[in-house]
């Protein structure tokens, strides 16, 4: 036995003796145990009407406050509490004492690795996080430690656990935002030696462990990529039930809750299923819905927890600010349908001073009384529901804000006269008849075309939902001059044909911007989309073609992915339409094609192809004129 498989083991003999692991669950077991503990009435009958608030703020007017303006609960991020500090945990218990005497639901929470407190527990030289491409992480633990993680969540929700004997503290909840690490989130499977001799072990296998560096691509080269990530995920999910079973031995009615538990990846998934038992569900205190409130998101994420086998409760956020205070009352009231209930980020601003043009990421503008009065208002109107039951009827409206094309366009930056010279590079400037299947953007993109004065400019313009957002994405034809020339938003699903007249000669721009969802644009005229950071090319069908000026000795293309679940291909093609390069993304390592084009494939137009053609970030070479298309016909070029 190595070192590091000696000192796993001495890890999870830990655990079973602080967390009460049964070996069923060190063996990675996936039986949802039963459990004795009862959810609580409350939460059904009243639903969750949460404010998020700080324990330093450690003011019981300000909890009064909250508690006579339609909040039920207070869920207060005590990040300066660790079992090892008694003030902090007295600080913590005079706020629950207040918020019982104030008929208020109290849940505290601790982070995962919000800072130095956490950091302390992640030893140099310890089991640090190490990436794919062998680097060590230093600020982040790795997300299976079981050192780490017993004594950052277990140890802290036995304490809270213990603490709600004596005080009303009706759940405990995690904060895995890791604001001290190195990222705030896991950046995807961890290759650390621990994890590599625990996979080993498991798997028994007898190899030597891989230098750091060659890891990810020996994982690859041996076929055990997908093993390796699923036993994490189990690994994950141990851990969890874990906490959960310790914490629910000393208190079994304890409400366990993560902060962004809807987060949609390995960790998260594994996290939900192993903190939630068929009777004590998790809360999943969702961040998604920060800025978009009620949504389909909602029914769209119940919906696959339940795929997930997941015993999880949806309890979704508001951040305030991003609401205008009319709209409030309306999201919360519907957030809390068929969902744990709601809560608010943050009532911290309640206690500071008014501010109209805010100077930090907490203050509301005046009067707070208009903020009081929304939440009062949805607290009554769920009083009214829950005594009318099925002669209720519901008088708040829910309103999305969708910004005016013009406006978010110009929020991007993007509504201006086009500021290149460009040519088409067939004479006769034609294109040939649309693609059936257009590539597919995400963010935002330009798109050139010359048009001669009253001439017509037609296409047709696309979009396919990519969100729970429900603003879609907008467009606008911007002329020569400046003048806007169409503008309009693209619903979901529902093709808009683009019919203008030119009012003037010269070059055009269209330009498409989304806060999610996807776009594509076909015209009928020569065309080219300008290849940039801020347009991420989601589905691509067709080959994009692009221009190798005469000059041009090398040049590179580079294709990335932003997600380890994600992995694309890059194909090029030179001017004769041979395979001129091939590569393959690895990890979130990305795919690179390096070309040498002879004289003769100078000057000419080459292509390429992203397959398997989902969510790639293209890296343009700045040798290279940004201009793409779909169609070699199509293609323009910059005017020398
Ligand atoms: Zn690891």
């Amino acid at each position: 036995m190595t070192y590091s498989n000696r000192y796993a083991h001495v890890a999870w003999a830990l655990l079973v003796i602080f967390g009460g692991l049964s070996a069923a669950d060190v063996s990675g077991d996936q039986q949802t145990p039963a459990g004795t503990g009862k959810w609580p009435a409350w939460i059904d009958s009243d639903k969750i009407r949460g404010a998020f608030d700080f324990i330093h703020t450690d003011n019981r007017d300000h909890l009064a406050t909250l508690a006579a303006n339609g909040f039920n609960t207070v869920l207060v991020s005590c990040a300066s509490v660790d079992v090892d500090k008694p003030e902090a945990i007295a600080q913590m218990n005079k706020q629950a004492d207040w918020c019982a005497e104030l008929g208020l639901h109290f849940f505290p929470s601790t982070r995962l690795c919000g800072g130095p407190l956490e950091l302390r527990h992640l030893v140099p030289g310890g089991r640090a996080y190490v990436d794919g491409t062998g680097t060590t992480l230093t600020k982040t633990p790795c997300p299976v430690d079981p050192v780490f993680w017993d004594t950052v969540v277990t140890r802290r929700g036995q304490m809270v656990a213990r603490q709600s004997l004596t005080h009303q503290i009706d759940g405990f909840l995690l904060d895995p935002e890791m604001y001290g690490a190195d990222a705030s989130n896991f950046p995807g499977y961890c290759l650390c030696t621990h994890c590599f001799d625990e996979f080993f072990e498991h798997r028994e296998l007898n190899a030597a462990i891989p230098a750091a560096a060659d890891r990810a691509a020996w994982l690859q080269q041996q076929g055990l990529q997908a093993g390796f990530n699923e036993w994490k995920a189990r690994r994950a999910e141990a851990l969890a039930r874990a906490t959960e079973q310790a914490i629910h031995q000393i208190n079994p009615d304890l409400v366990i809750g993560v902060f962004m538990l809807d987060g949609n990846n390995w960790y998260y998934n594994a996290w939900a299923r192993g903190f939630g038992t068929a009777g004590m569900p998790a809360l999943a205190m969702s961040e998604n819905t920060y800025s978009t409130g009620a949504t389909r998101y909602l029914g769209w994420t119940r919906e696959r927890l339940k795929q997930l086998g997941a015993h999880v409760v949806l309890a979704p956020g508001m951040w305030l600010r991003q609401f205008p205070v009319e709209n409030i009352a309306g999201h919360l009231f519907y957030m809390a349908q068929e969902s744990a209930g709601y809560w608010v980020f943050t009532t911290l601003g309640l206690w500071m001073e008014p501010e109209p043009v805010p100077t930090n990421d907490y203050s509301l503008p005046p009067p707070h009384s208009s903020y009081l009065d929304a939440f009062s208002l949805a607290a009554a109107e769920l009083d009214r529901q829950a005594q009318e039951g099925e002669r209720f009827a519901a008088k708040l409206k829910l309103v999305h804000i969708q910004g005016a094309p013009r406006e978010s366009i110009a929020a991007a930056g993007l509504l201006s006269p086009a500021q290149v010279k460009l040519r088409t590079l067939n004479p006769q400037g034609r294109s040939r008849p649309l693609p059936d299947k257009p590539t597919l953007y995400s963010g935002s993109a330009v798109c050139y075309f010359p048009v001669a004065a009253g001439k017509e400019i037609t296409g047709i313009l696309r979009s396919r939902p990519g969100g729970h957002q429900e603003n879609v994405p907008v467009y606008a034809v911007i002329a020569p001059s400046g003048t806007v020339v169409a503008e309009g938003v693209l619903p979901l699903n529902e093709p808009v044909p683009l019919k203008a007249t030119a009012p003037e000669t010269g070059l055009y721009k269209l330009v498409l911007g989304t806060q999610a969802h996807f776009f594509s644009a076909s015209l009928d005229m020569p065309h080219a989309v300008v290849a940039a950071e801020a347009v991420r090319v989601i589905q691509q069908v067709n080959r994009m073609y692009f221009y190798v000026p005469p000059d041009v000795e090398q040049f590179r293309i580079e294709v990335g992915t932003p997600y380890v679940a994600e992995q694309a291909k890059l194909l090029v093609w030179d001017p004769g339409g041979k395979e001129a390069a091939s590569a393959e993304t690895f990890e979130l390592l990305p795919a690179v094609a390096e070309l040498n084009p002879t004289p003769e494939q100078r000057g000419k137009v080459w292509s390429f192809h992203m397959l398997p053609t989902y969510s790639a970030n293209l890296k343009w070479d700045p040798q290279l004129p940004p201009y793409l298309a779909e169609d070699p016909e199509a293609l323009l070029v910059p005017i020398e």
